[in-house]
């Protein structure tokens, strides 16, 4: 069988981006590569397999890219959660803080039906803070989170313990 793909290796270190001292993690060569790209998704819709997943739940815009891909492996439905004013039906709202002030993310308010098993999904995890405000949204409609699935983690920022007690699965870890 073929070697297991080194997903780190596909996501490539940017110094000083979008700030000096900031080292983003682009993912975008990941998803240039065709065997990662698939291997990527098959390994996030393994771990929301045994989960009974009904919908997925991703932010705008590069949670959009994976999430879609993984609730499609999983037969499930994908529900898109976006900045204020870009859904046409009527939506509800979570704020989240930001290093400079504070941002939000809506849903339909109609999106995800009582008692449904919610997969949660963003490229990175970080501070939490995005995750932690779809976590809310998908619990005030009555949704259940079984999990958080990210492609990568930056460990040292404690998303972790921000979105207790909900479990989290990253496929590359930054301590
Ligand atoms: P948090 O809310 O957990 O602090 O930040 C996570 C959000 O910021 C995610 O939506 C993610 O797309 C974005 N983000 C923050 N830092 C990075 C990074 O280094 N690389 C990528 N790809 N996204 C990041």
């Amino acid at each position: 069988s073929r070697s297991a793909i080194d997903l780190r290796s596909c996501i490539r270190d940017i110094p000083d981006y979008p700030r000096p001292g900031i080292v983003f993690r682009d993912i975008t060569p990941l998803l240039l590569d065709a065997a990662a790209l698939s291997e990527a998704v098959r390994r996030l819709a393994a771990y929301g397999a045994p989960r009974a997943v009904d919908f997925v739940v991703a932010a705008e815009a590069r949670g959009f890219i994976l999430g879609a891909a993984v609730a499609r492996e999983l037969g499930a439905g994908f529900v898109p959660a976006r900045k204020p004013g870009k859904l046409p039906h009527e939506t509800i709202s979570a704020e989240y803080i930001l290093e400079y002030g504070v941002d939000a993310l809506e849903v339909h308010a109609d999106a995800i039906g009582h008692g449904a098993n919610v997969l949660i999904h963003d490229d990175l995890l970080a501070t939490g803070g995005t995750a932690r405000a779809l976590c809310d949204l998908v619990e005030r409609l009555g949704g259940h989170v079984v999990g958080c699935a990210f492609l990568a983690e930056l460990a040292f920022l404690g998303g972790r313990e921000r979105i207790a007690p909900f479990d989290v699965c990253s496929l590359v870890t930054y301590d």
